[in-house]
């Protein structure tokens, strides 16, 4: 494996990757492991940290396609398992569920993982593969297209492949270039989110609490913190971003009085306040030619169905076996399996999410269902298309 080429003439591989996160990681490493010969043209001169990066929870199917690949070791070990969801309403408990309660589920939980560990376990294994080559620092500059494959222009050489994919983030240099175009809808409501230590004696699980049209969100994450997230009513957004952490304490006193007193008594171990703001976004196709686009660059979704990370990496095991079966069958049609089975069902989440009166108004109605009970087929189950494509042989 190279880290930084001179120019020079074209490398060539069968698919160059172009990202820097675990989505372009994992789709470079199953592409390797189909017996592809590998460029990962990296933007960022650094791949991150372990330990490093927000710590999203990686929901069993997604924890199953990682382990088949052998990254599971350093997920568990520096992870945080969460057992399954609980969700209160102003008069009680909404709904509970474990993971457990789902038959034939891969993994008895999820788990929340920092994305530099994710990241350097990913890049552990993609360095021990033959025919891989990974390039840092690397920005794509130009395009062009021909019936046999792709040239990018790069700040470090020319790279021909039969495919390139563009797995490089929300604002991706190489779908820019494509023409794909994205249309993006913004979500008006805003959340805030600390890092405290952990609240002693709590059950690891995701635990929703609605004060309607306010809701609180906790789940563990590495090491030992509790992620705390609040949608707060339209007035009380003032004086978060005035008051910080001890605002937080104050608005959450009447939702969750333990947690309250916690983030005061802990005050000097808590993170800062983070505003966060939410939108979707899709791309309008997920192929121009030979570029695939993938991930971040064809879709986001709201952060709180915790599913950007997991319909990601899913969508880097249907990518892979798509190149896959193109490159090995000569039939160019077999790469549009991807687009027409993972763009439905990841635009059907979103559609769900954008639909969620929630997440977009500040309706004072109580809810009478769970939060995450829509999503229980997403957090527990593969999109059986997906499923199906992965078993299918050839
Ligand atoms: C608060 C929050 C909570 C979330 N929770 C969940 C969840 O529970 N489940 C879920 O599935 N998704 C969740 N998401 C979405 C998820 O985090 C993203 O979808 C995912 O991180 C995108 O990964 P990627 O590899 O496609 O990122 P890309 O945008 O392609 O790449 C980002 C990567 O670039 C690299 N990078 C960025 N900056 C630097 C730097 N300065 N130095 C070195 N490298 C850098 C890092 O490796 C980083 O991982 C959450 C997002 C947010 C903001």
């Amino acid at each position: 494996m190279s880290t930084q080429s001179p120019p020079g003439p074209d490398i060539e591989a069968d698919v160059c990757v172009v990202g820097s996160g675990a989505t372009a990681l994992f789709a470079a490493l199953l592409c390797a492991r189909h017996g592809h010969t590998v460029v990962l043209a990296s933007p960022q001169e650094e791949f991150e940290p372990a330990g490093a990066g927000i710590s999203p929870l990686l929901a069993p199917p997604t924890l199953q396609l990682l382990a088949e690949q052998g990254v599971e070791e350093e997920l568990i070990r520096d992870g945080r398992r969460v057992l399954g969801v609980d969700d209160h309403g102003t008069t009680g408990l909404l709904s509970r569920w474990r993971y457990t309660d789902h038959p034939g589920i891969a993994r008895p939980h999820g788990l929340t993982v920092t994305t530099g560990t994710l990241v350097q376990a990913l890049l552990a294994r993609l360095r021990d593969e033959p025919g891989v080559r990974v390039h840092t620092g690397v920005s794509v500059t130009a395009l062009t297209q021909d019936d046999d494959g792709v040239r990018l222009t790069t700040t470090g050489g020319a790279i021909r492949a039969a495919y390139a994919v563009a797995a490089d983030g929300r604002a991706s240099a190489l779908r820019e270039l494509t023409g794909i175009g994205l249309d993006v809808r913004t979500f008006d409501r805003p959340a805030w989110l600390v890092v405290t230590p952990d609240v002693p004696g709590r059950d690891p699980v995701l635990l929703v609490r609605h004060q309607a049209p306010a809701a609180l969100f906790t789940i563990p994450i590495p090491p030992e913190s509790l992620a705390v997230v609040w949608s707060p009513d339209r007035d009380q957004e003032e004086a978060l971003e005035q008051g910080g952490p001890a605002a937080l304490a104050e608005q959450l006193r009447s939702v969750d009085p333990e947690l309250a007193d916690w983030l005061e008594r802990s005050r000097d171990r808590v993170s800062p306040l983070i505003r966060l703001a939410f939108s979707l976004w899709r791309a309008d196709r997920w192929r121009a030619g030979r570029v695939l686009v993938l991930g971040e660059s064809a879709h986001g979704l709201h952060t709180l169905g915790g599913q950007g990370l997991n319909q990601s990496l899913q969508d880097g095991a249907s990518l892979a076996r798509a190149v896959h079966d193109t490159l090995t069958t000569g039939d160019g049609t077999r790469v549009d399996d991807y687009e027409r089975i993972r763009r439905p069902h990841v635009e059907k989440l979103q559609d769900f999410q954008w639909n969620l009166q929630p997440l977009r108004s500040y309706s004072p109605a109580p809810p009478t269902r769970g939060a995450h009970e829509d999503f229980i087929e997403a957090m527990t189950r593969l999109d059986p298309a997906l499923a199906g494509q992965l078993a299918a042989s050839g």
